[in-house]
């Protein structure tokens, strides 16, 4: 691509960040979560990276297949389960392994004619509320689930958490305990632990962790940064100044002209924007890089192009590097601007950018 928007990932860092997520949780298995493209990382491209943990997590089949077409043979978990009966003939194929969250699943799973029987994480809710049994019925579905021909034994057992990521919020200690109530003398492995639930809360890692957020390089937690966490942010997004003026006091700069020069002053253009997926949200006062060092983003980000305040770096010319994310500037900071979360931004970034790996895992 001849834009200079690009995104850089940084394939030693996805090693380094699961190292790192083997010495919180030292001798649990790990299930890499790598859906949504990986977080928009590259589905492959990181699973790849990634070839020592005991599984993947997905969202659906067309993701699992992905993995399977590149040649990736640990077990893939479909996160949501099937969708719909139609889907179980492929997933037993491919040999994935389902979620199964509610009584609509067991139907399909109770009638389908299988080749072999799929393996099974039954999910309970233990306080999220999103997906999952209830903590009463648990004991019987998983019983049930055994009777099943096309069910794989043993079923495991899993859940989710709504608020690892606050270390005083009391509603994770709750969730933990109806989780290990319910789960109670059924031989089944495991699993609960989220990115921020792996580095706060080690009561939870169970037999298996299931990091995201955190293979990327990016905190989970609000109260300490990734670098702090040991963690090394795996993408950048960076371009280049394509375009640095000289504006008089008064003037206004962009759509709206909603933003003016409090003095003369020198501005610089980015190519890159929400088309690209940063957001037009980010405020006025964002931190970019320029050469190293950091400015502010004047007025909103447009589709291809946003505005920086270059007061700071007189010297600055068309052709110095930016960066909007990543290695030196942590995403993290950008989305607390942008009034969202990191997940949000990696997910967003166009799948339109030239992605360039280094690294080499
Ligand atoms: C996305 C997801 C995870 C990973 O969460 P992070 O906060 O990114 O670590 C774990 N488990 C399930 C079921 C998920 O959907």
């Amino acid at each position: 691509m001849t834009r200079p928007a690009r995104v850089v990932i940084d394939l030693a860092a996805v090693q380094s960040n699961l190292c790192r997520v083997r010495e919180l949780a030292p001798g649990r298995k790990v299930m890499a979560i790598v859906k949504a493209d990986a977080y928009g990382h590259g589905l492959v491209r990181i699973a790849s990276a990634l070839s020592s943990v005991d599984a993947f997590g997905v969202s659906c089949l067309e993701e699992a297949q992905q993995l399977r077409e590149a040649g990736i043979s640990q077990p893939v978990i479909l996160l949501e389960g099937p969708y719909s009966a139609g889907e179980l003939p492929d997933i037993q194929q491919l040999g994935l392994d389902i979620v199964v969250h509610h009584k609509s699943q067991l139907d399909m799973l109770k009638q389908v004619q299988l080749a072999a029987p799929i393996k099974v994480w039954l999910k309970i809710d233990s306080g999220m509320h999103r997906l999952g049994f209830e903590p009463e019925s648990l004991a019987s579905v998983w019983q049930a689930l055994h009777q099943y021909a096309s069910v794989a034994r043993p079923v495991n057992l899993m859940s989710h958490l709504a608020t690892a990521n606050e270390r005083d919020n009391p509603i994770t200690q709750r969730q933990l305990q109806i989780f290990r109530q319910a789960c109670h003398g059924l031989q089944a492995e495991k699993s609960i632990a989220n990115s921020a639930a792996i580095i706060a809360w080690p009561e939870s890692h169970a037999d298996w962790v299931r990091p995201g957020l955190m293979l990327y390089g990016v905190s989970p937690l609000q109260d300490a940064t990734a670098a702090e966490h040991g963690l090394v942010p795996v993408m950048t997004l960076r371009s280049e100044l394509i375009s640095v003026k000289f504006l008089p006091k008064g003037e206004s700069v962009g759509y709206g002209a909603s933003w003016r020069c409090p003095e003369d002053m020198t501005i610089g253009i980015v190519a890159a924007g929400y088309g690209d997926g940063f957001p037009r949200h980010a405020n006025s006062g964002t931190p970019v890089l320029v050469k190293g060092k950091r400015v502010s983003i004047i007025g909103h980000a447009s589709m291809d192009m946003l505005t920086v305040d270059l007061r700071s770096q007189a010297d600055a010319r068309v052709g110095d590097p930016v960066e909007l994310w990543g290695a030196n500037l942590p995403i993290e900071e950008i989305a607390r601007h942008a009034a969202t979360i990191p997940y949000e931004l990696l997910c967003g970034v166009h799948k339109r950018l030239s992605f360039i790996e280094h690294g080499q895992a």
